[in-house]
């Protein structure tokens, strides 16, 4: 199929007729996408039957001019004849030689000169150029010499090449069939990995169906090209041949050839789990306890992608496998109303720290209640439930929060710092009233802490642990 360089002799009659190039009927069309399906040719490479058909008219032709010849008109004697070599450039005839050899000389001179783009270029006279021989009793030329002057004028030396067309026209021509191959395959690996596009092919190839895929791989499921591509034997001017990386890029880049390809990715991601609230009447309002841990699962997603020039056009989602499945985290949510009433028994009302001072007479003075200090942290807390009864600066005491336990008794926390109760607030036992300071009469960081019963104060050591 390849371009055949050697001059082909074809013997009718009389005539011989020389070619410099046989118009190979190598054709290609490169699988394409279904739009440009739409442009595919029906008769299918119509650049070379139609040079196959000019050819013929111009052979006819030729040959209805030889048989008014008066050299064919005479009788013959085989051992008198003589070859001579007509030469016709596109059907204009040029003139006539004795030798051949002349014109082999000549033709050789003239690829000499030719500066090559591409190495091993193959070079050869035009098609369009014919050598005609005739068998004639006289062997004198005319004007031998000016024919190869004209010949020489005229004789285009052209280059074997393999034809790459865009829908239909050519857009590079390239060495030879091989080069063209190479070139439609580098297009194809513009865009995916040598890998890729051999599991491609060998998928193409295999009437298998393909393993499924596995999470963290990708793979080809189509390649092909926007536009109708194709390939046929045709002569070129030899500096219009390119390499293939110089026909990449033209196509890639100047004329505009999109590579489509089609992939199937399967990923794996975290399938979060989700939250769902419960009410739980044993929890006060506000409270909430976790019931159920939550755990996130796996899921495996598929997706079908699209791409033209590397560029993704279109992922849908395909399919969606939960690998493991997630635990929903149930969190309780407490509707018990807070209770304001207490209970009777009494938490230590701070963070840490120690009795510096209990309850009774001390420097000559009744101390209603215990002194606490050295806190670990300096949170004030309600001694049980309650309801605020008043909460600010109360003189002596700095600032003081007392609670109503709703019960009898009442407790007084004193020389807070802030206070972050308000009076009327529902306050539970261990509720933060605030931080402990030093305000009204004191003499360092301490809580007064006091508990009355009916109106009584009583010793809070016999409440407190
Ligand atoms: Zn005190």
């Amino acid at each position: 199929m390849q371009a055949d360089s050697k001059w082909e002799r074809v013997r009718v009659g009389k005539v011989i007729r020389k070619r410099g190039f046989k118009s190979g009927a190598a054709a290609i069309t490169e699988g394409v996408t279904k739009e440009a399906m739409n442009y595919f040719d029906k008769t299918g490479m119509p650049f070379s039957s139609s040079l196959i058909l000019k050819a013929a008219i111009v052979f006819v032709l030729l040959l209805a001019s030889f048989t008014v010849h008066p050299a064919s008109a005479k009788p013959t004697n085989e051992d008198e004849l003589k070859t001579i070599f007509h030469l016709y450039n596109s059907g204009d005839y040029i003139g006539a030689v004795s030798h051949e050899e002349s014109v082999d000389l000549l033709i050789e001179e003239k690829i000499e000169k030719v500066d090559v783009p591409v190495e091993n270029l193959n070079l050869q006279p035009s098609e369009d150029f014919n050598i005609i021989e005739e068998r004639v009793f006289e062997s004198a030329v005319p004007n031998e010499q000016e024919t190869i002057v004209q010949l020489n004028q005229h004789l285009a030396i052209k280059a074997a090449s393999f034809a790459l067309a865009v829908n239909d026209e050519i857009a590079v021509y390239l060495k030879d069939q091989k080069a063209y191959d190479e070139t439609v395959r580098q297009l194809k690996l513009a865009f995916v990995s040598p890998e890729e596009l051999e599991a491609w092919e060998a998928a193409q190839d295999s009437t298998e169906t393909l393993p499924e895929l596995k999470a963290g791989e990708t793979r080809v499921t189509g390649l092909a090209f926007g536009e109708k591509i194709s390939g046929y034997s045709l002569q070129a001017a030899p500096e219009q041949v390119m390499a293939v990386e110089q026909a990449v890029e033209f196509l890639l880049n100047e004329r505009g050839v999109n590579v489509h390809v089609s992939k199937e990715q399967k990923i794996e991601e975290v399938y979060k789990h989700d939250t769902a609230e419960k009410e739980d009447g044993n929890l006060y309002i506000g409270e909430s306890k976790v019931k159920v841990e939550g755990k996130d699962g796996k899921k495996e997603l598929t997706f079908a992608i699209r791409e033209e020039n590397g560029q993704e056009v279109e992922r849908q989602e395909t399919a969606m496998e939960i690998t493991e499945k997630p635990v929903g985290e149930v969190v309780l949510k407490g509707t018990k109303e807070l209770p304001s009433v207490g209970t009777g028994k009494f938490e230590w009302p701070a963070e840490g720290g120690y009795i510096s001072s209990k309850r009774g007479k001390r420097w000559g003075r009744w101390h209603n209640g215990i002194d606490i200090a050295r806190p670990e942290g300096f949170a004030i807390k309600a001694a049980d439930h309650g309801i605020v009864k008043a909460a600010g600066p109360a003189g002596t005491l700095g600032n003081r929060v007392i609670i109503d336990h709703q019960n009898g008794y009442e407790t007084i926390y004193g020389h807070l710092k802030s206070i972050d109760v308000k009076k009327g607030q529902k306050v539970q036992a261990g509720t933060k009233l605030g931080k402990m300071g030093s305000t009204g009469r004191s003499t360092g960081v301490h809580l007064h802490f006091e508990i009355s019963l009916d109106g009584k104060t009583k010793n809070p050591l016999r409440y407190i642990k």
